[in-house]
């Protein structure tokens, strides 16, 4: 009689369609380009992604950790992915796969979730929380189960004779429990469909206001929405969710999901430092930590903020009257201008450069947690900067990077 020849069984890897919100962390964080997307899908390569779980921890949603055993010739292909509306669930295995199944599965076994938070990474930023950071709510609401939220305040930031028409919106929640923490987002669906006749997916939208709500004590929460009219190239293109956003009117309600978001969390502990370096609408997050801090001055367990701030103009940087009412001894201010007229060109690394000593003197605090939040291309120059101020006082940039990313105290949220 012959025995049935083991066959090789695969712990694939697979993002779900319906949780996931196309923030593109999965395709940055992955360090050997096993991830990639179209314009309905995020999906995972079976024959490149070896199961390291680098992508796994920064995934707001937790979307990314979901896994199939199959057999290995008869893997899940990137096509068969990226026509998904849902994961397919779970098929039972051939009889000869199982009897192979343990030696296979423990070759792709993914390693536990410690010994990835020490992993060398190629993320700039820390994949866990700081330490006293309070604990997150995620995904409770889904793209089945959106919650309603109704318009109580949208309003303009930005000068109205500028392009950049960036607009504070308030939604309220009612009666339905919607807890967040300062530096989660949400996700907006949109109405209608995209070409395809698809329902448009999510949009995810940082949060602006703290934990207890734009209003304190009010079960509401402000966004920081810039209507977008041209793509990263220059090139004339309609925002389908900034601009439903940025129309609605007072009443009118929204479909809400979220909150997401499990480590770009502000430290609860007294006496905690932020330093804050953002660009344009990454200010979103930025305002909600400062106003937390702001809520609690009174009981003098406060520790410093330092802000860089970048935008075009004056005018062009949201919130700039609020910001500039702020008490000087309260959050020390930095506003890098890129097209102020008369003035040079200046962005925020420009400024840490010039604020060395002030930026070490926190860096050498292990209370110090530092933020990262805008455009993409910030990231590099903000790095290069935090070398060159830690280099000048003699001490090693990657140690230090190393240690703020193991700690949870550098994160980056820039797109
Ligand atoms: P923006 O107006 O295009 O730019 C803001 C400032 O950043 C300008 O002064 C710009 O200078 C400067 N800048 C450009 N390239 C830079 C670089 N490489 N390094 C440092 N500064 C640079 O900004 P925006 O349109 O508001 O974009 C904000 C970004 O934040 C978007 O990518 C958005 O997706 C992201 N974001 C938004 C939210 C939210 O909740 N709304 C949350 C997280 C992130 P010049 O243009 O003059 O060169």
């Amino acid at each position: 009689m012959n025995a049935a020849l083991p066959v090789e069984v695969l712990k694939q890897h697979l993002i779900d369609p319906e949780i996931c919100i196309r923030c593109n962390t999965c395709e940055e964080t992955c360090p050997i380009d096993a991830i990639t997307h179209d314009s309905n899908n995020y999906v995972v390569d079976p024959d490149i992604c070896n199961g390291c779980m680098a992508c796994v921890p920064p995934c707001p949603t937790g979307s990314i950790d979901n896994w199939r055993l199959v057999v290995r010739a008869e893997a899940y292909s990137l096509q068969d992915q990226l026509g998904w509306d849902e994961l397919p669930r779970e098929q039972p295995l051939p009889e000869a796969a199982a009897v192979a199944q343990p030696a296979a599965d423990a070759a792709v076994e993914p390693p536990s979730a410690a010994a990835v938070a020490v992993m060398p990474s190629a993320a700039p930023g820390a994949s866990v929380p700081p330490w006293s950071a309070a604990h997150p709510y995620v995904n409770l609401y889904t793209h089945k189960t959106p919650v309603t939220a109704t318009v109580v305040g949208n309003y303009r930031v930005t000068g109205a004779d500028t392009d950049s028409d960036i607009h504070h919106i308030v939604l309220d929640f009612g009666e339905l429990p919607f807890p967040v923490l300062e530096g989660q987002s949400i996700g907006i669906l949109p109405p209608g469909a995209d070409a395809q006749g698809r329902p448009h997916h999510a949009r995810q939208y940082s949060l602006a206001s703290p934990r207890d709500g734009e209003r304190a004590g009010y079960n509401n929460l402000s966004l920081t929405v810039k209507r977008v009219t041209e793509d990263h190239q220059g090139q004339s293109a309609h925002g389908v969710c900034s601009n439903y956003l940025c129309d609605l009117a007072k009443n009118d309600t929204v479909q809400v999901i979220g909150p997401f978001g499990h480590t770009f969390l502000m430290p609860n502990h007294p006496r905690a430092n932020l330093i804050m370096i953002c660009t344009g609408t990454g200010s979103a997050p930025m305002r909600a930590m400062t106003e937390r801090y702001r809520r609690r001055i009174e009981t003098g367990e406060n520790g410093r903020l330092l802000l860089f701030f970048g935008a075009r103009t004056e005018r062009e940087l949201p919130y700039f009257g609020p910001l500039m009412k702020l008490p000087r001894d309260f959050i020390d201010i930095n506003l890098a201008l890129s097209r102020e007229a008369g003035q040079p060109k200046r962005y925020v690394q420009d400024l840490i450069r010039e604020r060395a000593a002030a930026v070490r003197e926190l860096l050498a605090d292990r209370n110090t947690c530092i933020y990262v939040c805008g455009l993409k291309g910030m990231e590099v120059g903000v790095l290069d900067a935090l070398r060159e101020v830690t280099m000048q006082a003699g001490q090693d940039w990657t140690i230090l990077h190393d240690v703020l990313r193991r700690e949870g105290r550098l994160h980056f949220e820039t797109y």
